[in-house]
């Protein structure tokens, strides 16, 4: 049985970053930066004033005081925006609003708060001293300073910064295309009454959900037939119009399952049996040039699966920088055991205590279980050989949600 991690680096090699598209700033977020970006200019550009005031020279204001106010006369306004071509000679000021360019020869800023004006001239209360509420040119960062690193996912924070600096629009790599196929018989839609057998396909839903919370585009192609033409015929489709194919079901050893076989007539295929649990059997193949990943049936191994290894190669596919979801360590409320031989994937609840975070298992943890899907913030590594986690002992959990958190 092949290592979790082995086959994740193995499918990882086999997707690479799609070509970068320009996005314009404003509609870049959660996007992702395909190129290192610097400073084309200083931030600020140039020395600006953080108050609305009076741009002075410090020295003519140094014996300022409520009972001897210092008069200078009001040479003009500067607002923000303005070029900032007036001059501050000693004996005058400068009315100056917040963001506005501090004029030649002023080197200090008295705040509004500190003055009255009258008649073109302001009375000065309070002393400023040099660079007092001046923010300088290059405060912030200096030209060639690095502003964000490619593979960066764009928030924010993140596009404000490349707006004042002028990148609009930016290259960023696109979201991949993947197409959702799903085998069974059994299977109908959600909203269909259900005949005796029949079962609702969950995983499409899934899957779907799964595909665009990760950041890529659906294309959805629905359930397929337990037939070895229908499997052949509509994976052959979706490899034409995606960069990668998913597919749930029809991976075992089963007598409807055709997967294997018809992406192998396709192109080519690895079958592996993963040291996991759940999700054991797991499909890496190549339909043409498109890459395919195939997932066994079970509603909890496709999403054991699609975090192991689908959103990764999505994510390495949007050229992210970080390929995988978060980890934390957290204390395990309950004794869990098991056999050794398979990295369990527990699902987990996440609480914060007074030291940190408390795991608890959400429930019975079988491969047909959904309902511990239910406020499941992630789950907890059981490694291939323990056999034993006590309550009260430090877990790794790998998190999708924190409590709290958006979806
Ligand atoms: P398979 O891997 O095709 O043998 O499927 C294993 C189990 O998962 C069976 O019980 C299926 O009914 C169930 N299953 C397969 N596909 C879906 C689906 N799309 N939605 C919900 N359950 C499914
Ligand atoms: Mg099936």
């Amino acid at each position: 049985m092949l290592a979790v991690d082995e086959a994740r680096r193995r499918v990882l090699g086999a997707v690479q970053p799609l070509e970068p598209r320009d996005s314009l700033v404003g509609d870049a977020l959660g996007g992702v930066l395909a190129v290192d970006l610097f400073a084309p200019h200083p931030l600020p550009r140039f020395d600006n004033s953080a108050m609305d005031g009076y741009a002075v020279r410090a020295g003519d204001v140094v014996a300022a005081s409520e009972g001897a106010p210092v008069e200078l006369d009001v040479w003009g306004e500067v607002r923000a925006g303005d070029p900032g071509e007036l001059e501050v000679v000693s004996g005058r000021a400068v009315r100056i609003m917040t963001g506005a360019p501090v004029p030649e020869g002023a080197d200090g800023i008295v705040p509004v708060e500190d003055t009255s004006e009258q008649s073109g001239r302001v009375r000065v209360m309070r002393p400023t001293t040099i660079g007092r509420h001046v923010r300088p040119a290059g405060d912030d960062l200096a030209e060639g300073d690095n502003l964000v690193r490619a593979g960066s996912e764009l928030g924010p924070g993140e596009l404000a910064l490349l707006a004042s600096m002028g990148y609009s629009p930016l290259p960023m790599r696109p979201g991949p295309k993947v197409a959702v196929l799903v085998t069974g018989d059994e299977l109908i839609a959600p909203e269909a009454a259900a005949g005796p057998g029949q079962i609702r396909d969950s995983n499409s839903v899934a899957i779907r959900a799964l595909v665009t919370e990760s950041g890529g585009e659906v294309v959805p192609f629905g359930g397929v037939a337990d037939t070895p033409e229908a499997v052949t015929e509509a994976l052959a489709r979706a490899a034409e119009t995606s960069d990668l194919v998913v597919s749930s079901g029809g991976v075992s050893v089963g007598r409807y399952d055709f997967v294997k076989d018809a992406v192998e007539q396709l192109g080519h295929i690895d079958l592996w049996r993963v040291a996991m649990q759940p999700g054991k059997p797991v499909v890496l193949g190549t339909i043409g040039d498109t890459p395919f990943l195939g997932l066994p049936g079970n509603p909890v191994s496709i999403h054991i699966g699609f975090e192991q290894f689908v959103r990764p190669a999505i994510r390495k596919m949007r050229g992210c920088r970080d390929l995988l979801r978060p980890s934390m360590t957290a204390t395990l409320t309950e004794t869990i055991e098991k056999a050794p031989g398979r990295l369990h994937f527990v699902r987990v609840r996440l609480s914060p205590d007074a030291e940190g975070w408390r795991a608890t298992p959400t429930g019975a943890q079988g491969s047909h279980v959904q309902s511990s899907l239910v406020d499941c913030h992630g789950v907890a590594r059981f490694e291939r050989d323990a056999t034993v986690l006590e309550a009260g002992s430090k877990v790794v959990v790998e998190v999708w949600r924190l409590p709290g958190e958006e979806v």
